[in-house]
């Protein structure tokens, strides 16, 4: 028959050391799960435009160097200023305020002329946010220069959409892609793009089991700090058939 008491006896260090990582593991994940509140006074709406990749190809999805020029210009000169993820989680949990005018520029599925992308941003003084796949042909170095110039986040391990996988696939597809670009850039990777915007309700579990604080679907709207559901945050996809015209629009919500 068990000896409870013995039993509890050795089982007491074990469990009074899983209780003290378990406390520190919470009041850490505490402070990143303070629920969505707008600073008061600041802005509260920001568009959190989506590129692809830059190059001449005509692609639906690509924008030309010269686009992009244009466009970065326009946020200039209209007073635009571009976020990281990191501040618009911060101000979406009310411990920042947002700059005037705030705009966010993802560039998803880590293909090479992110780097164009990266450059020609930095020519206006803006910054990039870059959701990567593992299967990504961009370089390690590449990916710690991308991360910091910006921010580097997830993007699963091979783009495949996660509502056509069981529960235990999509925790692998977030979670593996989380620790290979962690190792890679040394910084934390806690915000997570879905791979064609497609997202179930499992796959949201999975995002928060892998550690995600809030990911970024598609949707065509400027996304609120106030209310707004963290793991469906919707984006803005830039087309290369957008004029200045429709790039304006596309920023301002009009
Ligand atoms: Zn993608």
């Amino acid at each position: 028959m068990l000896d409870v008491t013995r039993a509890g006896h050795r089982l007491y260090p074990l469990l009074s050391g899983l209780m003290l990582v378990l406390v520190s593991w919470a009041t850490c994940i505490a402070t990143l799960a303070v629920p969505f509140t707008a600073a008061q006074g600041a802005a509260t709406r920001v568009p959190i435009l989506v590129y692809h990749t830059v190059d001449e190809s005509g692609n639906t999805y690509s924008i030309t160097p010269r686009q992009l020029n244009q466009q970065c210009r326009w946020l200039v000169e209209h007073g635009y200023t571009t976020i990281t993820l990191q501040q618009f989680w911060r101000a979406a949990r009310g411990l920042a305020d947002l700059p005037p005018n705030p705009v966010i520029l993802t560039d998803d599925d880590g293909d090479p002329s992110a780097m164009k992308f990266d450059r020609i941003l930095g020519r206006y003084g803006l910054v990039g946010n870059y959701f990567v796949n593992n299967v990504s042909p961009l370089t390690q170095p590449q990916i710690r220069w991308l991360a910091q110039r910006g921010s580097v986040e997830a993007h699963t391990v091979s783009h495949v959409a996660l509502s056509g996988l069981d529960y235990e696939d999509q925790v692998a597809e977030i979670a593996e892609n989380r620790v290979y670009l962690e190792e890679i850039t040394g910084k934390p990777v806690r915000f997570l793009a879905w791979p064609y915007g497609d997202v179930n309700e499992s796959a949201i579990e999975a995002a928060e089991a892998a550690g995600m604080v809030a990911a970024f679907a598609l949707g065509g709207t400027t996304a609120g700090v106030d209310v707004v559901d963290p793991y469906t945050v919707p984006r803005i996809t830039i087309f290369v058939d957008d004029d200045l015209a429709t790039y304006a629009a596309k920023v301002t919500g009009s």
